[in-house]
């Protein structure tokens, strides 16, 4: 016998929750099931545990997807101050971080707790620890085998997300799913991810590892002016988790250590004005003791300024405000905060997120090919286009 329901949803975490809470609003029976022992992990570990659970200033143009426009409709429909209000419904205290990042005060439990709260209200029931071995459609109804049991729905939506993190859930069954049904996927990258180098530069990198600093970085046009921090595999922070998910393999980026001052102006006052200083010295005042020590080093110029050439000081100024490296990679998904890419928007309509080629078929969160920046934007996207096929499932 199988058991019947309208709606079933495939994976129980932000777009997953939001979609069932939704639809549960609508009287669908609802039913979500989740293939680890727990819900929500990735809210759980989200934001240094605090939870960046959405952004005031995110729009579409914080997004990287094939087609830029597609998000505009989900998130015209829930916004972020739709999720604000629900927030403050049930008193969870938060903060702006910066740039418009609203974290919880407390912990990111208490959105876990709220989107509990708002399943049982709507009576959504959630399996654990299931594994889906089989889906068929036929005559617009979807039949899910596990291995001892047999579910229907009318409406089934994928909300597995992305490949990051594999430990805590993450898995290819919403592109399984895809190739299933013959619906196209985006080429997949580990994106908000660190980058890793090797040689003299990972050595540069290694004897700064936890020394972070103001940087911009930049890949053709876009730049990033946030944090960097040097760690013992390369560099990261919040500038190059955002340049991440503009590069590609076997391309430079370019770093600027010192976005706020032109350093090869300031190298030749310098050495008019303090020449018996060591050029270390003169770059300690603009960045961290072992940073400059260890550009002088890197350079072999570890000379007084009143004694170093143009050429030598357009090295150093070059170094520090285009220090263009190539990464050898990234840290790959295991760290990586989401997937670039997925099913592509082509395949879903973008007001109700159901597949265009299969009715009752839904995709929503970062399964799909919609890539928010770091900054509480990625779980925008989650809780919008969750929104949106809970008003059509
Ligand atoms: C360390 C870290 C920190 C982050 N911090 C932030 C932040 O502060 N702000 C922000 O906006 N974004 C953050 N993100 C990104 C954000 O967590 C994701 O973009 C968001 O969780 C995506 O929501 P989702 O519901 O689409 O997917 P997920 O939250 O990944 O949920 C997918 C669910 O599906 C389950 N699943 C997978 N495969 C199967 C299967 N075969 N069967 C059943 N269930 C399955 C998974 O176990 C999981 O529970 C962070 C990500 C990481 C890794």
């Amino acid at each position: 016998m199988s058991k019947k329901f309208d709606v079933i949803i495939i994976g129980a975490g932000a777009a997953g929750l939001m979609c069932a809470i939704e639809a549960g609003k609508r009287n669908k029976k609802v039913l979500i099931i989740e293939h680890t022992s727990k819900i929500a992990e990735k809210i759980r570990i989200s934001g240094g545990g605090r939870c960046n659970f959405t952004n005031i200033y995110s729009n579409y143009e914080n997004f990287l997807s094939n087609n830029k426009h597609f998000c505009k409709s989900a998130f015209s429909k829930y916004t972020q101050n739709d999720f604000i209000d629900l927030v403050k419904k049930y008193k969870i205290k938060f903060h702006e971080k910066k740039l418009g990042q609203l974290f919880c005060n407390n912990s990111a439990k208490d959105i876990i707790e709220m989107l509990i709260t708002e399943c049982e209200n709507q009576k959504v029931e959630i399996k654990i620890n299931t594994e889906i071995k089989s889906i068929i459609r036929k005559e617009n109804l979807y039949t899910l085998r596990t291995l001892y049991q047999k579910f229907e729905c009318s409406s089934l939506v994928i909300a597995t997300g992305g490949l990051s993190i594999p430990k805590i859930g993450a898995s290819d069954f919403g592109y399984q799913i895809a190739h299933q049904f013959n619906l196209k996927v985006t080429n997949l990258y580990p994106a908000l991810v660190p980058f890793t180098f090797k040689d003299d530069i990972l050595e540069f990198c290694k004897s700064l590892a936890g020394i972070s600093i103001e940087a911009s970085v930049k890949i053709n046009k876009t730049i990033f002016n946030e944090g960097l921090i040097f760690t013992h595999r390369g560099i990261s922070g919040p500038s190059i988790l955002q340049i991440s998910s503009y590069w590609k393999p076997e391309s430079t980026i370019e770093v600027n250590l010192i976005p706020q001052n032109s350093m090869d102006k300031t190298l030749i006052e310098r050495r008019i004005k303090t020449p018996r200083q060591n050029i270390s010295n003169v770059l300690s005042d603009f960045l961290p003791n072992k940073l400059a020590t260890a550009i002088t080093n890197f350079l072999n110029t570890n000379l007084k300024i009143g004694e170093a050439s143009n050429d030598t000081l357009k090295k150093i100024s070059n170094f520090i405000n285009y220090f263009t490296v190539l990464p050898t990679g990234t840290e790959g998904y295991k760290t990586a905060e989401v997937t670039l890419g997925g099913i592509d928007t082509n395949e879903i309509n973008s007001s109700t997120m159901e597949c265009k080629k299969y009715s009752g078929l839904y995709f929503i969160g970062e399964v799909v090919d919609v890539t928010g920046h770091l900054g509480g934007h990625n779980f925008q996207w989650a809780w919008s286009s969750g929104y949106v096929a809970g008003q059509n499932v």
